[in-house]
């Protein structure tokens, strides 16, 4: 007599944590939520008309501005609304900021792009860098939370860390934000699938990517950011940048300090040697990032929309060819980087630039 009920409960627990898709009105897409019904065109829009179905310099572009505009932001004075597009509402003043260089290049798209499909650029930024992760294999799925009001004020100068600032400099910012140095670290993923614009000027080295996977969100940042660095891709030494271990990559001053700095060495190589874990973390100090300066309860949580990231290309991270353990430099005081990593097979070759895609919008 006691089981009857218990079985009905646990029925019942089933039903309601799949709650069913109902077709949208345009007869196209199925959402649980009907008001994500508009949210799926905008989603598919990203992919075929920004993303073009690929992972490549447009999401990172996407990575890119998310951050910028949302570290606008602080929780003890007023630095901007967070994640709320002032840096494209209000881009006479925030992209003329030095840490803002290259941005502009993604406004050129992005603006265009939300006002035809008539998103808020708050949205349009962090709804499409979810939609755009979505499609790196490795990344996490980002929650997707859309109804951003426009942005009311400009975000003032300083409040993006850039990669020749000291790190006790870019640790206060991130704190005063909310964010901790191991925090930090974990954003910092986001180099993974990221290159150099306007670190180095010269024109040959626009695209040259932080890892030598640039189009996989994997662990091969934090591996390759503690090989000893030897020779600068472009011009260098420019401000902001160190000598890299790999012909044709880009690193950053910051990222070299970081991996070897004691409040963020550890969690640096950790984040080398677990690609899920990497993975996991970055995902959720991401979806803080795209969350500041809003209550998510006032938000649409339309994250039934973004897909299942592909699965990473590597389930460890690997030494490029030429490289072994011998060219590690030791960050982490209190755990040895291990002896265990591959190193690919073949000879080293030059890592390419990541190349600008062809996309109608933002055609000049
Ligand atoms: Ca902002
Ligand atoms: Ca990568």
């Amino acid at each position: 007599m006691i089981a009857a009920p218990l079985v009905a409960l646990g029925l019942a627990g089933i039903a309601a944590a799949a709650p069913a898709a109902s077709l949208c009105p345009d007869g196209v897409h199925s959402t649980v939520n009907p008001q994500c019904c508009f949210w799926a065109n905008v989603r598919d829009r990203f992919i075929n008309e920004i993303f073009l179905n690929v992972c490549m310099e447009n999401v990172h572009s996407l990575v890119r501005i998310a951050f910028h505009d949302a570290i606008g932001f602080s929780l003890t004075s007023n630095k901007g609304g967070g994640a709320d597009g002032s840096i494209i509402q209000f881009g006479e003043t925030e992209l003329a900021f030095h840490a803002n260089e290259g941005i502009d290049f993604i406004v050129d798209f992005l603006q265009p792009f939300a006002d035809t499909v008539g998103i808020t650029y708050g949205d349009a930024i962090q709804f499409g860098a979810a939609v755009g992760l979505s499609l790196c294999p490795g990344a996490p799925r980002i929650p997707a939370f859309v109804g951003r009001p426009n942005a009311t004020q400009a975000a003032p100068d300083k409040t993006v860390p850039e990669p020749d600032d000291p790190p006790t400099t870019i640790f206060a910012r991130m704190q005063d934000a909310g964010f901790s140095p191991v925090d930090l670290v974990h954003l910092l993923a986001s180099h993974s699938i990221a290159d150099q614009a306007g670190v180095d000027p010269e024109p040959q080295v626009l695209g040259a990517p932080f890892d030598s996977t640039p189009f996989s969100f994997d662990s091969q940042v934090f591996l390759e950011v503690l090989l000893r660095g030897s020779m600068f891709p472009g011009s260098g030494p420019n401000p902001g940048e160190e000598q890299s271990p790999l012909s044709g990559e880009f690193r950053l001053l910051s990222d070299k300090v970081f991996a070897r700095h004691n409040l963020t060495a550890c969690a640096w190589q950790a984040n080398a040697l677990s690609q899920a874990d990497m993975s996991s973390n970055f995902g959720t100090q991401f979806s803080k990032l795209s969350l500041l300066g809003h209550d998510k309860n006032s938000l649409l949580d339309c994250s039934e929309l973004i897909g299942t990231p592909p699965p990473a290309t590597a389930k460890q991270a690997f030494f490029p060819a030429g490289k072994t353990h011998a060219d590690i430099e030791q960050g982490c005081a209190t755990v040895a980087f291990p002896t265990t990593l591959s190193t690919q097979t073949g000879q080293p070759t030059m890592i390419p630039l990541v190349q600008v895609q062809d996309i109608a919008f933002g055609k000049k």
